[in-house]
């Protein structure tokens, strides 16, 4: 599918780009980034660009690049491009060639960050670069914005930039085009590439036990260890109920659509809450696939950190566990509690209280806009027979801090994904690489989307 008009020199240059970030380890904690924030701001120097470097920590920064509109022409608010230049950790010794290498083996370029996200760091750039040696005549600015700490929650990347410096990001953007979206998906012989506009929201929530401490060598009843890996259990083995979103709706139903027959007549059932869970295991053969499904259907509650005695030989008084839980459109951290509580009374009585560590709600963008238009329509020319559709995703992204900016944030980051590849076993996986190729054909399907978008008046 390549555009004639593409430089072959530049697709290149964007290989070469990206292997570079690969081999910086920025895996937060501690992040690190700034070695990578550097050679994206000596990219953007050599583009005639005035990148900012700002944050709360030297060796943590953020960069903010405007490619300003000519003012006579500038007719729109901004456009972000954002990406993240952190990645979560990887074992060496569980990946085929080493998670920092950018190893290129003639297919696959390798590394952690290949796809979450460095690669659209680099298809960005090379976008933007395209763009600005062509001298489009853009209708708005356009923000190339690469921040840190999105792994470990925003805090010290978007979500301080928002706060602190939302003038860096033109105040009120328009749009934000972020990961996690435009790759595609292989389900029953169809091509099918979701457009995020949604994330589910965090309820960090901590369950803790009371119980009788005493000396561990005498044989107490009421230990709050015991009672707590009780409760554990319960929570892990309960599936919490389904609440059937528009948002996922429109999701599911995307899905089945284009194969008519039984999966689409299922689709209004798998949505039911009674009928839902149990037919979902039929309809969706691909257990990771089933995850992300099941995920934007319900609530979920993943127990992840345990604390119990500081001491081998004392019984505490409490015990607690951390849980990463996840809501679905609608839903706050204090209706998770209660689905919570009606599993863990049975189990512990009345000895036990959750409180909230961190809450953030879920969020939604329209898809009703010229942009997410454009991205559909871009889509399915640039892979004919395919089918787009809106998503909403299980996890958080950059998104949610942008979202305060008013700004309609898509998750657009195109890559064309051969079958035997599955996105989400990559994402934050064993192994992550992208091919080269779907790589190159997302540099020329990005940067014919804004080509039109940014010269075309709303
Ligand atoms: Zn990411």
């Amino acid at each position: 599918m390549a555009a004639p008009d593409f430089p072959a020199e530049e697709l290149e240059a964007a290989t070469q780009l990206l292997q570079d970030l690969l081999r910086v380890d920025t895996t937060n904690p501690p992040g690190n980034e700034r070695e990578a924030t550097d050679i994206v701001a000596r990219h953007c120097r050599s583009l005639g660009l005035h990148p900012e470097v700002v944050g709360p920590h030297s060796e943590r920064p953020n960069l903010v690049a405007k490619w300003s509109a000519d003012p006579a022409k500038r007719t729109e608010r901004p456009l972000v491009l954002s990406c993240h230049l952190d990645v979560v950790p990887a074992d060496p010794a569980r990946w085929t060639h080493p998670p920092f290498s950018g190893h290129h083996d003639g297919e696959y370029i390798w590394g952690r960050g290949a796809i979450d996200m460095k690669g659209f760091a680099a298809m960005g750039l090379a976008a933007l670069t395209r763009l600005v040696r062509e001298e489009l005549p853009i209708n708005r600015d356009v923000i190339f914005v690469a921040v840190c700490d999105e792994e470990a929650g925003t805090r010290h990347g978007s979500e301080w930039l928002v706060d602190e410096r939302p003038d860096l990001l033109g105040d009120n953007p328009e749009y934000v085009i972020n990961e996690v979206g435009g790759f595609t998906i292989h389900q029953h012989g169809q091509r099918f590439y979701s457009i995020q506009v949604a994330e589910k929201g965090v309820a960090w929530l901590r369950l803790t036990v009371e119980g009788q401490p005493g000396h561990s060598s005498l044989p107490l009843k009421d230990n709050a260890v015991v009672s707590l890996a009780k409760a554990i259990e319960a929570i892990g083995s309960t599936q919490l109920p389904w609440h059937p979103s528009p948002e996922a709706e429109r999701y599911v139903r995307g899905f089945t659509e284009p194969e008519g027959g039984i999966a689409h007549k299922l689709s209004p059932l798998l949505l039911h809450p009674f009928w839902g869970p149990r037919l979902l295991p039929y309809a969706v053969a691909s257990p990771s696939k089933r995850a992300t499904v099941e995920g934007v259907l319900r609530n979920t509650a993943n127990p992840t950190c345990l604390a119990g005695s500081p001491a081998i030989n004392t019984i505490p008084g409490s015990a607690s566990v951390d849980i990463d839980g996840r809501l679905a459109p609608g839903q706050t951290a204090e209706s998770l509690i209660e689905e919570l509580t009606a599993i863990v009374r049975p189990v512990l009585g009345e000895n036990y209280k959750f409180t909230v560590i961190q809450e953030s709600p879920p969020v939604t963008f329209t898809s009703d806009t010229p942009l997410y238009r454009e991205m559909v329509e871009t889509l399915k020319q640039a892979d004919p027979g395919s089918h787009v559709m809106p998503s909403i995703i299980p996890g958080f992204t950059d998104s949610r801090n942008y979202a305060k900016l008013g700004a309609h944030c898509y998750g657009f980051y195109p890559l064309q994904l051969p079958e035997e590849i599955d996105f989400a076993t990559l994402f934050h996986g064993d192994d992550e690489r992208i091919p080269e190729t779907g790589f190159h054909w997302g540099i020329e399907t990005l940067t014919g989307m804004l080509r039109r978008f940014l010269t075309t008046d709303q």
